[in-house]
């Protein structure tokens, strides 16, 4: 019976391929060609970038797990993820972040949170991918969420529309704290589908730190690449 349910299921809201968008089985977040294709690189587990930054800036968090480049089919499945509901593409890579995010001894955490959006972009897609995340990694952890810590001002330009200086001066000021909250000695996971910069994950740092909070790990599907043709985000 469950089969004929999902055969149903499938039929009507067939399982999409968030790579390709092609129809994969009920029970797969990916199609095996785009599995095959997916990269992998190495990212500095402190400043969670391909190429580190480490020594040339002050990081206003601690550490930062990524899993895979912002390249091919990675790029293809974040921009589905981000757009077009491709959930399926942060269910597959949730797992080997939570990985990582033990192996380097970042889970200790008391709570999971993201990277806000502002209301009016949340309110055209929906959903803000960056809470999804969060939520898996709490589901894998234990750990609970809040998306109430930090804020999103309004702004005429998104991201993509500045360059690197004007995006860093942009987002410092576009994150501020929820002085209602309290993070006191507390240790926060700051979760985002992609670091570019790492201007976003450090201004949102900043708004944490002024909390209180004692040590912030940050958690990110994916990481550009500069010899990449595309670094955008
Ligand atoms: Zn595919
Ligand atoms: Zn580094």
């Amino acid at each position: 019976m469950g089969r004929v349910l999902d055969n149903v299921a499938d039929f009507f809201y067939p399982n999409c391929c968030p790579c390709c968008g092609s129809v994969i089985p009920y029970d797969r977040l990916i199609c095996d060609e785009c599995a095959a294709k997916l990269a992998t690189c190495s990212f500095c587990p402190k400043c969670g970038r391909h190429e580190c930054i480490c020594e040339n800036s002050e990081l206003s968090y601690d550490g930062c797990v990524t899993v895979i480049p912002y390249t091919s089919v990675g790029r293809d499945g974040i921009l589905e993820l981000k757009y077009r509901d491709g959930f399926n593409f942060a269910k597959l890579l949730c797992e080997p972040l939570f990985k990582r995010l033990s192996e380097c001894g970042y889970l200790d955490a008391d709570i999971i949170t993201a990277v806000p959006m502002t209301i009016i972009r949340r309110s055209e897609t929906g959903y803000n991918q960056a809470e999804y995340i969060a939520k898996r990694l709490s589901k894998l952890s234990g750990i609970p969420c809040d998306f109430k810590l930090i804020r999103k001002r309004l702004r005429s330009k998104t991201q993509h529309e500045l360059d690197a200086e004007e995006r860093q001066l942009e987002a410092r000021s576009a994150y501020y704290p929820n002085p209602k909250r309290n993070l006191d000695g507390k240790t926060v996971i700051l979760c985002d589908d992609i670091i570019t910069t790492g201007s976003t994950l450090s201004a949102c740092s900043e708004a944490l730190r002024s909390m209180g909070c004692k040590k912030i790990y940050c958690a990110v599907l994916a990481g550009t690449v500069q010899t990449e043709d595309n670094n955008k985000e």
